[in-house]
């Protein structure tokens, strides 16, 4: 007797496949990049990583706010734990050398819907100056914590100008 599957389970069985061009990488790779979800900005960031700094493949810790999200910024304290927690776990896990914290938000003339989201909801009130300088206070701050093993600390915003263009301004 031949055996049937039932109906309901058919679309299970039926999968729509597709196979990449490229094999899966074996070697880790030893740089973390812990940027803002922001979706507005990642082929931005790609090409920075890629032609700026050398960096093709990469851990990502992805998260509004980017570095942000593992700084306490003033009163996010359990927050920012819980992040510092998951990176340590990453540093250790994949053998990490670098952590690349990004933030992002408007340059000087830039527009200000170009704002991070989650430093906007941090600082409701804050000029998108006011936020600048918090990210910069912000970078310093990671720079300091105790990562739990040797690492390099780098830190970049992703700045939008006036002109719809993106630059990075290195800020350790
Ligand atoms: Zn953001």
């Amino acid at each position: 007797m031949i055996k049937t599957t039932p109906p309901s389970q058919q679309h299970i069985l039926d999968v729509d496949l597709h196979l990449t061009d490229a094999n899966w990488q074996h070697e880790r790779p030893s740089a973390l990049v812990v940027a803002c979800s922001d979706g507005r900005l990642q082929q931005n960031l790609d090409d920075f990583l890629h032609n700026a700094l050398g960096i093709i493949d990469y851990d990502r810790l992805y998260t509004p706010g980017g570095g942000g999200a593992l700084a306490i910024s003033g009163s996010e304290l359990l927050r920012s734990d819980a992040y510092r927690h998951e990176c340590q776990f990453l540093l250790k896990a994949h053998q990490i050398t670098d952590i690349y914290f990004m933030f992002h938000g408007p340059s000087e003339d830039g527009p200000d819907e170009s704002l991070c989201a989650d430093y906007r909801r941090k600082f409701p009130n804050a000029t998108a100056h006011q936020v600048r300088t918090q990210q910069q206070i912000d970078a310093r701050e990671l720079q300091s914590v105790d990562w739990g093993m040797p690492v390099r600390i780098h830190a970049y915003r992703c700045e939008v100008r006036h002109d719809g263009r993106v630059q990075f301004v290195r800020l350790l």
